[in-house]
């Protein structure tokens, strides 16, 4: 590639951005960085109709959040700017204006009534209208005005729309680097509005002027933009510009059954389908997802790196990206393997920075006071636990008993382990950890163990019952690591609480 690769993001702000829209920028970025070339965003938002308020900064705070930045976009000016279609808007008329020069495009002055007229009568007959070489001539624009008539309805001020001139007969040679070779027949094809009667270009027209002066070598696309490519390449030809190279992404599927990942379906499955939260809309973010962990199962749908790695950080996928290795098939989405990903990075994450994590969630959501841990402390807390987590939400829950003694102790637990002779024994290890002055893990295990065999007990027998009176169930990690946590004092006491509170049999 001799040329410095220049590829661009464009999406219309007409709401969050879904998932998928985020692997599309993904891609574009991977491919941008691994090339050393520039990523841009460039706001598709010619259609003023479908304009959502905040859909905008919300596209970019997404990509931040990915830690995906744009090199040149709205804020950030690359030279290439304005990167908001709509701030040059100036531009696309002289376009549209230049192909009816050439005979590669027409005025037409069709009212949306007539139009509707004859999708109407067509639809009666069974049939499709299209607006195309088929019928162009018998309807109302320039190619079947005589030359005296249309100046004289342009100069009147006359709503008109410009539409692209297909050639027919002609066999399109289209290619995709992810698809390959794709010939199309033109006479399929419609002649598509370039231009509105509003002034404002169509998205077609628009994108490619764009790409072309934003210098755009490779465009990088979601398949429901294949059916495009036909006219996108006769624009770049009726233009006689070079066409970048095209590829498109193939599209992520339903977890299960047929049909395109859509937001009923993380409705219904209880997944977010948002990266960031959008009105009642959970995103990733706020669900507790890691942004690594979304970069890393995004990059896999749709892409492998042909070996069975699939850990990669964001510098590892840079390296490995490569558009031939995107696949043509449906991508299916599998919200157990985004949790697979989160507990993967959370397992990887420093201790302290779960820790200040952690704190953030103790404080927010229960009645821990932050004057009750040290950060250290919850530092342990976190290593002894974090192995059994998906997300630090699940922190509290694998660990209350490291800050409130139980409230309750898990029923079963306490029919199975709390037998006849508990009390009496719960009272003796009671008698053991007073002794004890150095309390750390390995001293009290110690120091209980000999005192087990001593008595002749089995081990199930005092460490089940001591673990559901620490913990109020059976859980949790290594009982001697809890008991050096809570430390002695607390040890001793849950002991007699339980003494007091549960059956003897
Ligand atoms: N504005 C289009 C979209 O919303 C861009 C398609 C393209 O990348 O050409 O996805």
């Amino acid at each position: 590639m001799s040329q410095k690769v220049r590829v661009r993001f464009a999406p219309s702000p007409t709401g969050p951005l879904h998932i998928g829209g985020v692997r599309t920028a993904l891609f574009n970025y991977l491919f941008a960085k691994k090339h050393g070339g520039d990523f841009i965003l460039r706001i598709e938002d010619t259609d003023q109709n479908r304009y959502v308020e905040g859909a905008e900064q919300y596209i970019i705070d997404a990509l931040n959040w990915c830690g995906i930045p744009f090199d040149e976009g709205p804020g950030k000016d690359g030279g290439h700017g304005p990167y908001r279609q709509s701030e040059r808007k100036h531009l696309y008329k002289q376009y549209a204006k230049e192909l009816v020069k050439k005979g590669k495009a027409y005025y037409a002055f069709d009212t949306s009534e007539k139009l509707d007229f004859h999708r109407k009568d067509h639809e009666t007959k069974g049939k499709t209208f299209i607006y195309n070489w088929h019928n162009r001539l018998k309807l109302d624009n320039s190619l079947s005005l005589m030359p005296e008539e249309l100046e004289k309805r342009l100069a009147s001020g006359e709503d008109y729309v410009i539409r692209f001139l297909t050639t027919p007969d002609e066999k399109l040679k289209l290619n995709d680097v992810i698809r390959g070779a794709i010939e199309i027949d033109t006479n399929v094809l419609d002649d598509k509005v370039l231009f509105k009667s509003d002034g404002m270009p169509t998205y077609h027209l628009a994108n490619i002027v764009d790409d072309h002066l934003m210098q755009i070598t490779h465009v990088i696309r979601g398949e429901e933009w294949l059916p495009s490519l036909a006219l996108h390449q006769q624009l770049y030809d009726a233009f006689e510009w070079e066409a970048p190279e095209f590829a498109h992404l193939p599209l992520i599927m339903k977890p299960v059954g047929k049909g395109k990942l859509s937001k009923r379906d993380g409705e219904k499955g209880g997944f977010p389908i948002f990266p960031l939260s959008w009105n009642e809309s959970i995103g990733y973010k706020e669900s507790g997802y890691f942004p690594e962990a979304v970069v890393n199962f995004l990059a896999m749908l749709g892409w492998n790196p042909g070996t069975e790695q699939e850990l990669f950080s964001l510098e590892e996928l840079v390296k490995a990206f490569s558009l031939e290795r995107v696949n043509k098939s449906g991508a299916r989405f599998d919200p157990d393997k985004t949790k697979w990903y989160n507990q993967c990075y959370l397992q990887k994450k420093n201790n302290t920075v779960l820790a200040d994590l952690f704190e953030q969630e103790l404080i927010a959501k229960t009645a821990v006071r932050k004057d009750e841990f040290s950060i250290a402390y919850l530092e342990k807390v976190v290593s002894l636990i974090k192995e059994r987590a998906t997300f630090v939400s699940d922190f509290w829950e694998l660990s209350d008993y490291f800050f409130l003694a139980p409230s309750s102790y898990n029923d079963k637990a306490v029919k199975k382990q709390w037998k006849e002779d508990t009390p009496e024994i719960m009272k003796g290890v009671v008698n053991v950890l007073e002794g004890i002055s150095d309390f750390t893990s390995e001293k009290t295990e110690l120091e209980l163990k000999s005192w087990i065999s001593q008595q002749e007990l089995s081990f199930g027998r005092v460490m089940a019952p001591l673990r559901l009176v620490l913990v109020g169930d059976m859980k949790g990690p290594h009982v001697f690591d809890i008991m050096s946590m809570i430390g002695k004092e607390e040890s001793i006491a849950r002991i007699n609480t339980a003494l007091k509170r549960l059956p003897k049999e």
